[in-house]
């Protein structure tokens, strides 16, 4: 599985949990299309204390940042992005 599929099936999965507790709509989940912006996250997580280095997570929210980052909706629970 490529990462574009990962993101897709995640997505899928993030928006069902979002939905049973009737807190997104469907067309709030969208793909972050800016690689520029996309890098940014991530480059701000690499750097922060947070960061889970040899497992890709989010010590604070537990997400693969490398998923969470691509997806539109999503910030960080600092507020860094
Ligand atoms: S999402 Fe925020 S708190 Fe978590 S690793 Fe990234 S910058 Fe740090």
């Amino acid at each position: 599985m490529n990462i574009v599929e990962k993101i897709q099936k995640r997505t899928a999965q993030v928006y069902l949990e979002l939905r049973q507790k009737n807190l997104v709509k469907l067309q709030d989940i969208k793909i972050l299309e800016d690689d520029e912006a996309y890098n940014t996250r991530l480059k701000i997580c690499y750097v922060c204390e947070q960061f889970i280095k040899d497992k890709n997570k989010c010590n604070i929210c537990g997400c693969n940042m490398k998923l969470k980052a691509k997806i539109h909706l999503f910030n960080c629970p600092l507020e860094k992005w």
